[in-house]
């Protein structure tokens, strides 16, 4: 074993000769790595900036390569895509790539001569930036193909264009490369001990805002997806690929992964493609010595992942995890792992992935044709015929969701005339429709369906992911003709700009809360110094535009009370207006037509936030990540991101918000818990979420009780050891989502407009009520469960237990949110439940 792992002596320098398939000569006029990078591959970790200079290098030394920037990341670093084919095949590379995407359009299809065509690969490497193998096997990809010569790849290059994009994640790959080499020493180190193999948070798993790329090829919310997309739908590829690791003690792991958690609306062929494509990978690592397995652990469930995204476009996801040696060389329970070993089965199976796209090149071109015309047939027997969508108070979340639907290039349309249908009203202007017969129909439907049946009760990630719940959008499906009501199809999503209704006024302007950014269009008044209150009732107030309602949470912005003239107050909303998706209305009386005159006490003063949010060891850098970038991206809104370790340090007096993230908190010593309360019952409203909750709770900053599982022990069962581990974990909740009920009068949920709301859950964590029944305003209802995976014996609790409890602490709030309300940067729906606490906590009355 020791052996095949690498070599015996610490040293983990290899030339080209150990990685390169043997017998084929190469160019000497293209590159090497090391002449570009100035080390060999695996000698060090490659930096990004390193990685991009090698695949420019080569590109202009080579006539095969065509090299294109997709986009930059946060960070602003490029993304590479590298169109790798013949030379001759580059002469008219776009004409094979207009050709080869009309192998998706059902219409087209049929006229083309697959014997012609070249099969379309993309090798995409290192989504998680830790997981750097695949990025560091990319320059020996590249050089392969660029270098080698000879019958077999010329072959190869007629028959494939090869999509080469050598790190999906920029930035992460930048911070783990450099951890690891700012430790590497000169006599290696392979004690797992070591700092070298231990990163420190958040690690370089995530992008910039500390997401999970790996689960954002659905929703696209992040640059670095949006660009990547883009060019995925510009070419459909035929097969691709998605290089990772997995723990230091394994060995390599292919797909298909276990049958029976293939997602049902993956075709059956697809996993078989997959098996065959497998075989491939097998008899190319067989041949270098090296371990694998395959059907075990992994799934091919969710649709936001790599290797499952491109089996509902027609295409075939192929997922591999290499044992990490995570830096340089590393004891295993298989021996010594070195670096240079890790990168040489990425490599490897670069080459068995090319050599199965030449030889299985009709059988993967024909199945792209008959999946699309599959999908027609599929379409045609489904019974909605198109959904319609939309939210006429908030024209935001509905954006957002089509702009989701067009980066997946689903077909959207206006919706001509209003509509009246399943108990819903749709407004032409603020509704959308999407019919159901066409080629994206696959995706159309895992956005709205809702899913309650499954082959298995295991589960790599979420169970459930309708995006329509997740925006909280009315919507419902149109049974008959759905024609009639098509308007102007979409080519970009609506642009929401808000307007001041009205004109300028000496009195008063109004903003409902309504709209998704609202808080940004808060905080931007806040900033210029603007007096807000917040409508604690509701109202209807004569506007300069005529009479309007108002509900809970309207801001009021009186204008003899800002320290501005009202023209220099009219010139800062004008101008707010115009970078925010919020109306204004303008009024010129007190007088309300019903309800709360405007002059009344039930308008309270809403503060500017001055936020801390807990960060570093002890906290989820996912759910550290999600509201920074809430709060960031979304909202323009600063946020003081403090390690849990230094809070005993920092001056607390300056903030009047602290968020308390997900996590364990065992490194919050007992003196920073008394600060922390004492930051609280001055005035401070504390936001913990999941876990955090229950460290408020088991540390006495809050009632709050967990329901358990009270089901008698059966003392009398014997079950079966060999499945122990998939038993216990068919008890866990993946992500699921559920009905709550929200009492919209209450300031967490102002901006509400209906009773309900679907919470995402993926913990087991479920609160009773523990204050008044006015303190936990959002409960889940009598049959919650909307879409997912339930285990049965979590549905008595979390039957009408709490999403949401406040409790006092002297003047201050603790509020306890046992969900995570920003889910993944998609969950639109409950995002402003979390805002509210950030504005208008301090305003709760208990
Ligand atoms: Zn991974």
């Amino acid at each position: 074993m020791l052996l095949l792992m690498g070599c015996c002596q610490l040293s983990n320098a290899q030339d080209l000769s150990y990685y390169l398939p043997k017998n084929v000569s190469y160019d000497p006029a293209i590159p090497t790595p090391r002449s570009i990078i100035y080390h060999e591959v695996g000698e060090w970790h490659v930096t990004h900036d390193k990685l991009v200079s090698y695949m420019k290098a080569v590109s202009a030394a080579s006539n095969r390569f065509n090299l294109q920037v997709t986009g930059y990341t946060y960070e602003g670093r490029p993304q590479l895509l590298l169109a790798i084919t013949s030379p001759e095949n580059q002469l008219r590379l776009e004409e094979i790539r207009q050709q080869h995407v009309l192998l998706s359009d059902p219409e087209k299809s049929a006229s083309l001569t697959i014997e012609n065509m070249p099969t379309v690969v993309w090798m995409g490497f290192s989504i998680h930036g830790n997981e750097s193998s695949g990025a560091n096997a990319s320059l020996l990809t590249a050089y392969y193909l660029a270098a080698a010569k000879g019958a077999q790849v010329d072959d190869l290059l007629k028959n494939t264009v090869i999509l080469l994009d050598p790190s999906f994640n920029p930035d992460g790959l930048t911070r783990f490369s450099t951890w690891a080499n700012m430790h590497k020493s000169k006599t290696l180190v392979s004690d797992p001990a070591a700092r070298e193999y231990n990163e420190v948070w958040p690690g370089g798993r995530f992008n910039h805002y500390l997401f999970d790329l790996n689960r954002d090829w659905l929703p696209a919310q992040h640059v670095e997806s949006r660009n990547r997309l883009r060019l995925f739908h510009d070419w459909k590829p035929n097969i691709l690929t998605d290089h990772h690791e997995q723990g230091s003690n394994a060995s390599f792991f292919f797909q298909p992964g276990v049958p029976s958690r293939a997602n049902l609306n993956t075709p059956k062929l697809n996993q078989e493609l997959t098996g065959l494509i497998g075989n491939f990978h097998a008899k190319y690592l067989d041949s270098i010595g090296s371990m694998y397995f395959t059907k075990e652990g992994y799934d091919d469930f969710y649709y936001g992942k790599g290797s499952t995204y491109p089996d509902i476009n027609g295409s075939i996801g192929i997922l591999f995890e290499q044992a990490s040696s995570r830096g340089h060389i590393q004891e295993t329970d298989n021996g010594l792992l070195t670096f240079p070993f890790t990168i040489r089965n990425q490599f490897t199976t670069t080459l068995s992935t090319m050599e199965a796209a030449r030889n299985m090149r009709t059988q993967l071109l024909t199945y792209q044709r008959n999946f699309y015309i599959d999908v027609m047939k599929e379409a045609a027997s489904y019974p909605a015929r198109a959904f319609v969508f939309g939210d006429a108070g908030d024209k935001s979340r509905t954006a957002a969701l089509v702009e989701m639907m067009l980066r997946h290039k689903i077909d959207v349309y206006e919706l001509n005339q209003n509509l009246n249908t399943g108990g819903k009203s749709f407004t032409s202007g603020n509704a959308y429709v999407v019919p159901t017969s066409q080629p994206q129909f696959k995706i159309i439907k895992t956005m709205f369906e809702k899913t309650l049946e499954y082959k298995d009760s295991l589960f790599y990630d979420v169970t459930a992911w309708t995006i329509a719940l997740a925006m909280n959008l009315d919507n419902t499906a149109i049974i008959v003709a759905p024609q009639q009501y098509l308007g102007t199809k979409l080519t970009a999503a609506p642009v929401i700009t808000g307007s001041l209704v009205g004109g300028q006024s000496n009195y008063a302007y109004l903003v409902s809360w309504e709209d998704f950014y609202a808080p940004k269009l808060l905080y931007h008044l806040q900033l210029k110094g603007i007096r807000l209150e917040v409508a604690t009732q509701q109202f209807e107030a004569t506007t300069l535009a005529g009479s309007k309602k108002f509900s809970y949470g309207t801001l009021i912005i009186p204008v003899r009370q800002q320290s501005i003239s009202a023209a220099e107050t009219y010139a800062i909303l004008i101008n707010a207006v115009k970078e925010n998706s919020v109306d204004i209305y303008a009024v010129n009386t007190g007088l309300s037509v019903s309800g709360i005159d405007l002059g009344s006490n039930s308008f309270l003063t809403v503060d500017e936030p001055k936020i801390m949010m807990f960060g570093g060891t002890g906290t989820s850098p996912t759910d550290v990540g999600e509201i920074w970038h809430l709060l960031d991206q979304r909202f323009n809104i600063p946020v003081t991101i403090v390690d849990v370790e230094r809070f005993g340090r920092v001056d607390a007096g300056r903030y009047n918000v602290i968020i308390m993230p997900s996590g364990s908190y065992g490194n919050l010593d007992k003196g920073d818990q008394e600060k922390l309360k004492d930051w609280v019952r001055g005035g401070g409203t504390l936001i913990a979420t999941e876990d955090a909750v229950k460290y408020l709770s088991t540390n006495g900053f809050t009632k709050v009780l967990f329901k358990t599982d009270s089901e008698k022990k059966d003392t009398t069962l014997m079950l079966p050891y060999y499945n122990r581990m998939d038993e216990l974990r068919s008890k866990d909740m993946a992500g699921s989502i559920f009905e709550a009920k929200i009492d919209m009068t209450h300031p967490l949920c102002y901006g509400y407009m209906k009773p309900t709301v679907s919470v995402f859950k993926a913990n087991t964590l479920f609160m009773d009520q523990n204050n008044s029944p006015y303190d936990s305003p959002v409960m889940f209802t009598d049959e919650p469960l909307q879409s997912g995976y339930l285990y049965k014996g979590n549905k008595p609790l979390i039957k009408n237990s709490a999403v949401i409890n406040i409790d006092n602490l002297g003047s201050g709030h603790v509020i306890s949110m046992v969900d995570n309300l920003n889910f993944r940067a998609f969950w639109f729906g409950t995002s402003k439940i979390f805002m509210n606490a950030v504005f208008f906590g301090k305003l709760i009355r208990m």
